[in-house]
């Protein structure tokens, strides 16, 4: 259920709504908004019973029931798109954040490297990982702490915010010490332990769809992160497993431009997991920007040839520059559609 307080509702009417709520059996999940405070009830009771009772206290603007089972991540619950805040960016506001960077970090050089030359062209924010979840244990497992180190000293010589796997619950404080924004990769978006780790995290998560996940399963995950206590979730359509062959995953743009109706939660969209094809990736990615998705991943590397992971995917650095130019007049129709999106909301 979702409470919304009549305008400067006092302490104490709140309290009381929460009490009588608490009377009925439930919880109080999460209390926000400071002028027009929203209260968000979960549990197991009569709802019915709940509604009627807390509907007619006279401090109480509205008690909606939602429907979805994601409750805090529903549009139900906030009709308006969340903006996080990461680093001095906004994502899920009116600019389009571009997020760019080596699939591994690999070296000193090879991530400074791709991190000026990917500020320079326009990314916001710089990827890398340095813990990889790689399908072989034969494969390169990525360069851990010190991949962070690097990354962290690869945003203090560009400012870029990082972002970077986190793969175990284990190391989340590791990570958050490091990243701007912990990335839940494809492979472990049902790892529940991780997703429940992540709540008490400060850091937003990037919470990748899973390989034969569903629109349904992708946002019970994000709920997990948002009940456990960390709202600031970011949702990734990185391509799902299908038939078909041609590409290493089929994108599901549909289901970005469903997310949009289904959550208040920005979402990003991957190119480059999507494709599997360096020579795909800027188109998706103006498709992507077409569709109103709040960002792009995008992976880049100094050197694709000699890239220890993902290199067929991965654009050149002059590559990179070349698609965001490209993307210029999307991106502008991009922000009037905004603009007209955020006129008619009010
Ligand atoms: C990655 O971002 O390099 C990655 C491993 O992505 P995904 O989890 O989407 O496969
Ligand atoms: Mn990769």
């Amino acid at each position: 259920m979702v409470i919304s307080m009549k305008l400067h509702s006092t302490r104490e009417e709140i309290d009381q709504v929460c009490k009588r709520i608490e009377h009925f059996g439930y919880k109080i999940h999460a209390i926000e908004g400071e002028e027009r405070v929203v209260i968000g009830v979960v549990g197991v009771g009569d709802v019915t019973a709940c509604l009627e009772s807390v509907e007619a206290m006279p401090q109480v603007e509205s008690a909606v029931r939602i429907s979805a089972p994601y409750k805090f991540v529903s549009r139900e619950f906030r009709r308006t798109k969340s903006q996080i805040k990461i680093n001095g960016v906004e994502i899920g506001g009116d600019e389009l954040v571009v997020m760019a960077g080596p699939c591994s970090v690999e070296s000193e050089e090879q991530i400074m490297t791709a991190a000026e030359s990917v500020a320079r062209a326009g990314a916001k924010m710089l990827r890398g990982g340095a813990f990889k979840p790689r399908t072989s244990p034969y494969d390169f497992q990525g360069l851990e702490e010190e991949g962070l180190k690097l990354l962290a000293k690869a945003k203090r010589a560009t400012g870029l915010g990082i972002v970077t796997e986190i793969m175990s619950d284990r190391d989340v404080d590791l990570v958050a010490q490091y990243a701007d924004v912990l990335q839940v990769g494809a492979r472990n978006m049902q790892n529940f332990s991780l997703l429940k780790a992540l709540g008490p995290c400060q850091r937003p998560i990037l919470l990748k769809r899973g390989l034969s996940c569903t629109v349904k399963e992708l946002l019970m995950s994000a709920e997990y992160i948002v009940a456990h206590g960390n709202p600031n979730v970011i949702l990734c359509e990185r391509g799902i497993r299908t038939f078909e062959t041609a590409t290493r995953n089929t994108c599901d743009l549909g289901a970005v431009a469903l997310l949009d109706e289904l959550t208040h939660l920005p979402i990003v969209v991957d190119p480059s997991h999507a494709t599997g094809k360096r020579s795909l990736v800027p188109a998706l990615s103006r498709a992507a920007v077409a569709v109103g998705c709040d960002g792009l991943i995008v992976e880049v590397h100094p050197c694709p040839e000699h890239a220890v992971s993902d290199g067929a995917q991965s654009l050149d650095l002059k590559q990179f520059a070349r698609m965001m130019e490209e993307l210029k007049p999307y991106i502008t129709l991009w922000k009037e559609a905004r603009v007209t999106e955020a006129a008619a909301a009010v």
